[in-house]
């Protein structure tokens, strides 16, 4: 087998291996006449896709079903012959990458994103065919260059409006931050130089400093004897990019570009490794946020804070377990890992459970984005719900018995009403947030508590749709919208 696959021996049993080497042998054969653009055998882009696999630790099945994605579309095999030598489970998962590929490479991508929601609803029994398509995306978006450069654009566009929000739904942020810097590059080739040249020089002047900082820290957290590890973090230049702009500010100004991971290995000692820090180093005001105790949507954990080092560069830190960071890095895919290992009645089957809950909870929450946009026919909705619904910028609102609702950044106080509850949006007269009168439009903040006045003949009307920004609230909107005007024409 190929070497880019022998990592798959570190986490994989030998029936496992037997599986996977035969698929690789029969992919060689069934696409042996063909190359790709960049001029190398086929071959190399199904091993590709199922190494980008393996770096998530996935398990067997998706492996095999990787090095033979591409089969039943470009090759003469059939379904049943696929079947007969690799089983239902493999060949569910090849024909759900192959039903996405027919919506690949469109130019219209608000078309595209209407072809997207339906094959996702058809595919969506099982994540492993979206986390496939991604790992096939990736591998297509590092060798683009081979494509005409108007294809190039295309996919690129694709790549950052459909495929990065997904990555970063699915808690993939490696391949999310990959994903994102290299659709930068080709669509805007002049900023993504800009910055990156500037990153570079600002690290090249930094080094010394980090790594006497990196040396200071583990000074002061070894007295502890605490166990733990400091990881550079690479920066993401399109996050950077976004950061300039929304806040409107030059390269120089942003001050946070460089990161540090602590990892340690219990939560105790994640703060008590964030006291023995604060004890010594100031930090960057408001930069502190306790992702330990109120996880992210995704599942997310860590504490995050900016360090003012001695001279004067800032850091941006995060401090978490072993089994966090796994998490942060993996996502979703770290479900896979410990699908068979473990025994019943093992002390690791707590774990497993956790674990297996929170890939449920990221499949549930695609059945529900969906289930939400299944009246949508404008695409244009749809992909501005996705942007919404994908992004991590969230805030926290109480309600007046004290119970918190996760809302995205922006949301209004009629979209706090319909995450309450959908009969009480319905109902929505008006909001009392912490105490005041408050209009239909107010933007809520962390921390919020806010009260919803509610009157039984009230209706939603289309003006509604212009203050509610979550996917929830709107696609309730509308199906009461539609309602009363099939009853007003009865
Ligand atoms: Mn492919």
């Amino acid at each position: 087998m190929d070497d880019k696959l022998q990592k798959l021996k570190t986490y994989l049993q030998q029936c496992d291996l037997d599986v996977i080497s035969k698929s690789y042998e029969y992919a060689s054969c069934a696409h042996s006449y063909q190359i790709r653009a960049s001029g190398e055998p086929y071959l190399s882009h199904c091993v590709s896709v199922a190494s980008n696999l393996a770096d998530i630790k996935m398990d067997a099945a998706t492996i095999s079903a990787a090095l033979l994605h591409d089969i039943l579309e470009d090759t003469l095999v059939t379904e049943q012959e696929l079947v007969k030598e690799f089983g239902e489970e493999v060949v569910s998962l090849v024909k759900g990458v192959t039903k996405l590929n027919k919506y690949s490479f469109d130019d219209n991508i608000t078309e595209q994103a209407e072809n997207w929601r339906k094959m996702l609803l058809a595919v969506v029994k099982d994540i492993r065919v979206i986390i496939i398509k991604l790992a096939d995306r990736l591998h297509n978006m590092r060798t683009l260059k081979y494509l005409s450069p108007e294809k190039q654009k295309n996919v690129a566009a694709e790549s950052l409006t459909l495929y990065a929000p997904f990555a970063h739904r699915l808690g993939i942020y490696k391949w999310k931050s990959e994903l994102e810097d290299l659709a930068f590059e080709t669509l805007q080739p002049v900023e993504y130089n800009k910055i990156k040249t500037q990153w570079e020089k600002r690290a090249e002047s930094n080094v010394g400093n980090l790594t006497e900082f990196e040396n200071k820290l583990k000074e002061i957290i070894a007295p502890s004897g605490i166990n733990f590890r400091i990881l550079a973090r690479p920066k993401n230049l399109y996050g950077i990019y976004k950061k300039m702009e929304r806040q409107n500010k030059p390269f120089s100004a942003i001050e946070d570009l460089f990161g540090l991971r602590i990892i340690t290995d219990t939560v105790e000692h994640s703060y008590e490794i964030l006291s023995i820090i604060n004890s010594r180093f100031k930090l960057v005001d408001g930069s502190f946020t306790d992702y330990i105790n109120v996880p992210k949507e995704n599942m997310y954990q860590s504490l995050h804070l900016t360090i003012i080092s001695d001279k004067n560069v800032m850091v941006e830190t995060q401090i978490r377990t072993e089994e966090m960071h796994q998490r942060a890095e993996y996502g979703v895919a770290a479900h896979w890992r410990y699908k068979r290992k473990i025994e019943p009645g093992n002390a690791a089957t707590y774990k497993e459970d956790k674990v297996n809950k929170t890939a449920e909870d990221k499949l549930d929450w695609l059945k529900q984005f969906l289930e939400w946009q299944r009246d949508t026919t404008d695409s244009s909705e749809f992909l501005s719900s996705l942007e919404t619904e994908c992004n991590f910028e969230q805030v926290f609102v109480f309600t007046p018995q004290k119970k918190v609702i996760k809302l995205p950044l922006g949301a209004t106080a009629l979209d706090f009403a319909y995450a309450v509850h959908s009969d009480i949006g319905d109902k929505f007269m008006g909001a009392i947030v912490n105490g005041k009168m408050s209009t239909i439009d107010t933007k809520l903040k962390t921390g919020d508590v806010c009260e919803i006045l509610t009157r039984k003949n009230v209706k939603p009307s289309q003006n509604w749709l212009k203050f509610a920004i979550t996917a929830q609230a709107r696609s309730r909107i509308r199906r009461r919208l539609r309602e009363n005007e099939n009853k007003s024409k009865e």
